[in-house]
């Protein structure tokens, strides 16, 4: 490709333009012999940088903190958020720095956030750093599932370190280049709600949709048009999560981003046996951000937001986008498993077909992945795994009959382009960090090549089931 260096990257800081009620200016602390364990040459290609123009020695001096790009001026947002429901006045970039943002090879604006920089003035008793098994696993799931076609923010780059870091062990601190058109937050809208600042919420909102929903300009009320696309599109990306099997882990309101994107990688995971009561969160005791609480906490961090737009909406206005939640979520959530299943177009009892998979699923509680490349076996032909995985009762034979009798001739083609061949597992994750604590970034680099292309056929290693050692995995917020 024809893109440039990484020396002619231009920044800007649109964000930084606001007041600095919105922010606080901060320096990127340099990592101790920062060295690059990863960079995506698909997220170089957004911003216009040619990965040949960009050298490890560069990417780590830039992006280790030793220099500064041109343009920027890094700076730390405030946010606020509903933690695990309830509400903390003052939460903001902790251990990220805006850098500034950017024009990317198709005119988008990109921001560019170094993530395990060092302290902020919103850092309250953390460190400010990251932990290389946890950028790792940023990196990794956000390149992941934007592959699988889940709106996400996405990530340039790792930079290592042998600065230490103390969790329950020492590691080694490192850098994540993280990539969004924005990055605000729900909370962002909270913070100055709940501290009363009128003036600056509207600025906000205004911000929020002259850059990112300029259309709604338009509208009678630009702030409602705003919300209700929000709302949208917070229900279709969790309509794709739940296709997927995706559990994000911390969906507290200052995780979830304006623009409907899977924002702050911490202790997700992705099912491996079916059981819709999957936590992956082992701080989350009451399983209140479990698999199947996802929809509905979605839809109560909506209410938070609306909530912080009472100044802007009518009450009653918001009540009607709000609504968009429940029916926006139901058709993108069929739609995305009938691509699953195979099943184009629309026949009446698709709905009921659906249904009666899902019970068959957690009846059987086998691998939800493996289920669907099955049943694409099954649609050539072959129900041996299928009926291995689901069991071979009445049910699920009376089933299996009605659901190929409703595909058609284009449904092989549609499977093999809507199901995986391989999926972040936690314990495959888990391997390659280890690698890469050890200085061995060659399994990072051939299983981040793996999740680049989902639908080609895997490596054996990634396609197989989750040893019992690895499966439901449920990880702390520590990283
Ligand atoms: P999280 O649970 O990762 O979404 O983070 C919640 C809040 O804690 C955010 O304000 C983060 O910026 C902050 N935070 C998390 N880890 C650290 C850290 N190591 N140092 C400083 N702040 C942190
Ligand atoms: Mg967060």
């Amino acid at each position: 490709m024809n893109g440039i260096g990484l020396d002619q990257l231009q920044l800007e800081n649109r964000f930084s333009l606001l007041s600095e009620s919105f922010y606080s200016p901060v320096t990127p602390q340099p990592l101790k012999k920062p060295h690059l364990v990863a960079f995506s040459t698909e997220a170089a290609e957004l911003i216009g940088l040619d990965p040949g123009r960009a050298t490890p020695e560069q990417l780590s001096e830039l992006f280790g903190g030793h220099r500064s790009l041109e343009g920027s001026n890094p700076v730390a947002t405030v946010y606020s958020g509903h933690q695990f429901g309830g509400y903390t006045p003052q939460l903001g970039d902790g251990r990220a720095v805006l850098l500034g943002d950017l024009a990317g090879s198709d005119g988008q604006r990109w921001e560019l956030q170094l993530k395990g920089s060092g302290k902020t003035p919103y850092s309250r008793h953390g460190d400010g750093r990251a932990a290389l098994r946890s950028v790792i696993r940023e990196y990794l799931c956000s390149e992941a599932l934007a592959a699988l076609g889940v709106p996400t923010t996405r990530a340039l780059c790792i930079i290592g370190s042998e600065t230490q870091i103390y969790r329950e062990s020492i590691e080694f601190a490192a850098n994540m280049v993280r990539m969004s058109p924005s990055h605000i937050r729900f909370g962002h809208f909270e913070y100055f709600y709940y501290t009363r600042r009128p003036e600056q919420l509207k600025q906000l909102a205004d911000f929020v949709i002259q850059h990112h929903y300029p259309h709604c300009v338009e509208m009678d009320n630009p702030y409602l048009a705003m919300f209700s696309e929000v709302v949208e599109r917070t229900a279709r990306l969790i309509a794709k999560w739940q296709s997927v099997g995706f559990c994000h882990g911390v969906m507290n309101t200052d995780n979830m981003s304006i623009l409907g994107l899977t924002l702050d990688y911490g202790p997700f995971g992705f099912l491996d046996d079916f059981q819709p009561g999957y936590i992956c969160n082992q701080t989350d005791e009451q399983g209140r951000y479990a698999y199947q609480q996802q929809p509905s906490v979605a839809m109560w961090n909506c209410v938070c937001l609306a909530q912080s737009l009472m100044g802007l909406v009518k009450q009653s206005d918001l009540e009607a986008a709000l609504n968009l939640f429940e029916p926006t979520y139901a058709v993108a959530y069929t739609e995305q498993l009938k691509l699953r299943l195979g099943m184009a177009g629309h026949i009446n009892n698709d709905g009921q077909l659906i249904e009666s998979f899902l019970r068959l699923l957690e009846l059987a509680k086998c691998d939800y992945n493996a289920v669907f490349l099955a049943l694409e076996k099954a649609a050539s032909g072959d129900v041996e795994s299928v009926t291995a995985l689901l069991g071979g009762t009445t049910e699920v034979s009376e089933w299996l009959s009605l659901y190929l009798d409703r595909l058609d001739a284009n449904a092989l083609t549609l499977m093999a382009r809507n199901n995986p061949r391989v999926i972040l597992r936690n314990y495959l994750a888990q391997q390659v960090i280890e690698r890469a604590e050890k200085g061995d970034f060659s399994d990072l680099a051939q299983l981040h090549a793996a999740l680049r292309a989902p639908y080609s056929d895997a490596l054996d290693i990634y396609s197989r089931d989750t040893p019992e050692w690895g499966k439901n995995v449920s990880l702390s917020c520590s990283s």
